[in-house]
């Protein structure tokens, strides 16, 4: 007879001063609003709560990180085992010297965008235009007009799978395009980014005009999780671009049930309400596929897909 695989029952949880929630609907957590639930999601008190969790928590219960769940696209059938959620805790943020900044990962990247900009700190004004929050933007080396994590970035506080703290510079996670280099697993706990004395009226002025760009651009207001794709040519600005070669393929306005490729930035998929993860997800392979077809390209998703199809 085959063994069932384990279930989370089957694990006694660690004592923790955080909160644990069972079956969380993680559509309520991710801009796409699609997606099964968590078994059980943990909300750490702090730092020692999480390290203590981590280092008692077998090494076989999956363990899976969620930020601002955009840039997360959670599968129908939800995701076993727990799912780490970092809350208010980790969401402070201050300026530590006349040139940097501390944040906790859950700090909201606009949050850190608007903290630099009223202590006159310029360079990371260009958090003012991504939605994820500040753990996100390690792991994805989140970046936009011009900026980039990586640009700005001194030092990581994190934790190991086992509980242990460290602290690394920005080098040691070798950030590319899109990409953190880093191949351990590590909860991101805090960051210190670095930023130049500067106008504050032009500070203010560059955030709102990254604002309105954005509008213009970008569907923020619909369900979606911004890039679908990465662009092949990475961060180089003559490279191919990913949009280009799914408009080029055609696929502007494909749709898949209540999923469609973005009329006004073709490389972002929207649930225009009753879409489920697999209509986006196939939505995503049918575009990959025409444009290989069209231009022998293979497109790489740039949105993390997560959890269990059913
Ligand atoms: C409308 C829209 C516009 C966007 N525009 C941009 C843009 O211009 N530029 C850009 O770069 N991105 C953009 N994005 C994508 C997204 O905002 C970024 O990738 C963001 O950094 C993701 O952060 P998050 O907190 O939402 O991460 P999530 O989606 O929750 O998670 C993304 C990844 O980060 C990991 N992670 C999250 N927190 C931690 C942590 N504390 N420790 C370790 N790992 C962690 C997760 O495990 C996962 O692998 C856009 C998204 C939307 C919806």
């Amino acid at each position: 007879m085959q063994s069932q695989p384990a279930q989370i029952q089957d694990w006694p949880l660690p004592e923790v001063r955080g909160k644990y929630l069972r079956d969380v609907a993680l559509a309520d957590l991710c801009w796409f609003r699609v997606g099964g639930t968590a078994d059980v999601m943990f909300m750490p008190a702090d730092v020692d709560d999480l390290s203590a969790f981590l280092a008692a928590l077998p090494d076989e219960v999956p363990l899976h990180i969620l930020g601002a769940g955009s840039n997360t696209l959670v599968r129908d059938g939800g995701v076993r085992g727990v799912v780490l959620r970092l809350g208010a805790a980790f969401g402070q943020v201050t300026q530590t010297s006349q040139t940097h900044m501390l944040a906790g990962a859950a700090t909201l990247d606009v949050k850190l965008a608007r903290a630099a900009a009223d202590v006159s700190l310029s360079g990371l004004e260009f958090y003012r235009g991504i939605p994820g929050a500040i753990g996100g933007a390690i792991a994805m080396n989140a970046g936009a007009y011009g900026g980039e994590t990586s640009d700005v970035l001194v030092e990581v506080e994190a934790l190991d799978r086992a509980g242990n703290k460290h602290v690394f510079s920005a080098d040691d996670l070798q950030l590319s395009y899109r990409h953190n280099g880093y191949s351990e697993f590590l909860v991101y706990t805090g960051a210190r980014f670095e930023a130049t004395p500067g106008d504050q009226p032009t500070i203010l002025a560059a955030m709102e005009e990254i604002s309105a760009k954005r509008e213009q651009t970008q569907p923020i207001k619909s369900r979606t999780g911004g890039s679908t794709f990465k662009n092949p040519g990475g961060a180089n600005p003559q490279g191919p671009k990913a949009w280009k070669l799914i408009d080029a393929a055609g696929a502007r306005g494909l749709q898949v049930g209540d999923a469609q490729i973005s009329e006004l930035h073709c490389n972002f998929m929207i649930n225009h309400g009753q879409a489920s993860a697999a209509d986006l997800e196939n939505l995503g392979e049918q575009v990959r596929t025409l444009v290989a077809q069209a231009s022998g390209e293979d497109l790489h998703w740039e949105i993390k897909r997560i959890g269990e199809a059913v």
